[in-house]
């Protein structure tokens, strides 16, 4: 049903940290000092890319300012001078491995590694045992962090997953336990939604993702299963030649067929990451299975901080049957002070873009901030008895009583983060009930 691919296989190459100097020479033709640098940032940051990124989206003609070279490599800025300087030394001075990795760590634990403290007050418990790689934060989505799961075809410089990826398990949220989300669901019934994620749900086989979703089918209460992937950006050969690539399909209308929706949370920061003949293949083939596509990114300063970027994105996207979902505010965590956008450009940039698509597109939300309280929209920028305030949204909720109610916060231009507003209109705390962190 799903249609076969009749293109020859194409297989799989990653490109590591070892392969970085060489592609910054050769392709770049970046000196000396430049690649030093984008070690230094590598030996940080998790750094990880493909064959297919490296020949079909980016153009290397324009680095160091093309789009996908920033959404992918390493860039200076990402580390503060002094930590960058202090970690080229160490690289330069064959200093002790374990001395480069103790000064790696301290400049990780700096940097937020879990905002919105998502390890520590997500993570469920069923008959008094923690399950540590589920989250539990909105009543009716469970997030599933399977072992197998937490790597991905290639690494966004900014990505807030960061820790997942960097070898330190005391960093990492993982679970092998198949059969305690199993039982965590049959106990929860206000659990609707299952969001298997990472990492990316489809660097999985499908023979090992078959055993996280299959449960899922025996438990009513179930209706959708969405698995959160960056492959049809980073790797759109996953649905087309990949050895268990009908096997992975046949899966997605397994669910369909269960009478569940199966939406695949695609990834795409850029309409760059639409333009490829592959990743329309592969759109088709997931339509093929009855599979929703929905798309969501978050808005990174240097990447996509354009509306015309986002209109275009959308545009191509609902042309391609995919729905728009979210658009993010770049989170509190890693290189966040190098990507981040001011929350009233990012509301500037959502309205430009929102305000050019049809209603069909409009389907998207933005832009998001993904905060410890819970998502909240920044509606817009309003003048109120005198005084210009936010106007801000929870489209979700830690406590489900805050939801959809809006409310005001004092407008400041620098603003990057919920943390960074204070209440407005003589009130004391931003919504009766929400502390910002
Ligand atoms: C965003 C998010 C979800 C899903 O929210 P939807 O609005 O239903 O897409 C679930 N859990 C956590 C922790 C999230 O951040």
């Amino acid at each position: 049903m799903t249609g076969l691919d009749t293109s020859s296989p194409k297989s799989y190459r990653a490109l590591h940290s070892r392969h970085l100097d060489g592609l910054l020479r050769d392709r770049a033709g970046f000196p000396e000092p430049e690649r030093r640098r984008a070690q230094a940032v590598a030996a940080v940051f998790p750094f990880r890319t493909n064959g297919y990124v490296v020949d079909e989206l980016i153009d290397w003609s324009a680095v160091p300012d093309d789009p996908v070279y920033r959404l992918t490599f390493p860039q200076p800025g990402m580390l503060s001078p002094a930590d960058a300087t202090r970690i080229e030394r160490l690289l330069g001075g064959g200093a002790p491995a374990g001395a480069v990795q103790s000064a790696v760590r301290e400049i990780r634990l700096r940097l937020n590694p879990h905002p919105a403290g998502q390890r520590d007050e997500n993570e469920p418990e069923l008959a008094g045992q923690r399950l540590p790689g589920l989250q539990h934060k909105y009543a009716e989505t469970l997030l599933v962090f399977p072992r197998p799961g937490q790597t991905c075809h290639a690494y966004c410089t900014y990505c807030f997953r960061w820790p997942q990826f960097v070898g330190d398990p005391e960093l990492k949220m993982a679970t092998d336990g198949v059969a305690e989300m199993r039982a965590y669901l049959a106990a929860h019934p206000e659990v609707t939604n299952v969001l298997v994620t990472g990492g990316d749900a489809l660097i999985m086989s499908a023979a090992v993702l078959r055993r996280y979703l299959e449960p899922l089918l025996t438990v009513d209460t179930i209706e959708a299963v969405r698995l959160g992937t960056k492959a049809l950006s980073f790797w759109p050969y996953r649905v087309l030649t990949d050895p268990d690539a009908d096997d992975l399909l046949e899966l997605f209308a397994q669910v369909v067929r269960s009478g569940r929706q199966l939406a695949v949370m695609a990834h795409f920061s850029h309409p760059r990451e639409l333009a490829t003949d592959a990743v329309r293949r592969a759109l088709a083939r997931i339509g093929s299975t009855g599979a929703v596509v929905r798309a969501q990114a978050p808005l990174i300063r240097g990447v996509n901080d354009d509306p015309r970027v986002w209109e275009r994105m959308w545009r191509d996207l609902t042309r391609r049957s995919v729905v728009p979902y979210y658009m993010f505010v770049e989170r509190d965590t890693g290189p966040q002070n190098y990507f981040a956008v001011p929350l009233v450009r990012a509301y500037e940039i959502f309205r430009e873009a929102y305000r050019r698509v049809s209603g069909l597109a409009r389907t998207v939300r933005g832009p998001v901030m993904s905060a410890t309280p819970g998502k909240v929209c920044v509606d817009g920028v309003a003048e109120v008895a005198g005084e210009r305030v936010f106007v801000l949204r929870m489209l979700q909720a830690r406590d489900p009583e805050l939801v959809g109610r809006p409310f005001f916060a004092a407008y400041d231009p620098a603003a990057i983060w919920l943390t960074d507003l204070k209440p407005a209109l003589g009130q004391t705390d931003l919504l009766p009930g929400l502390s910002p962190s």
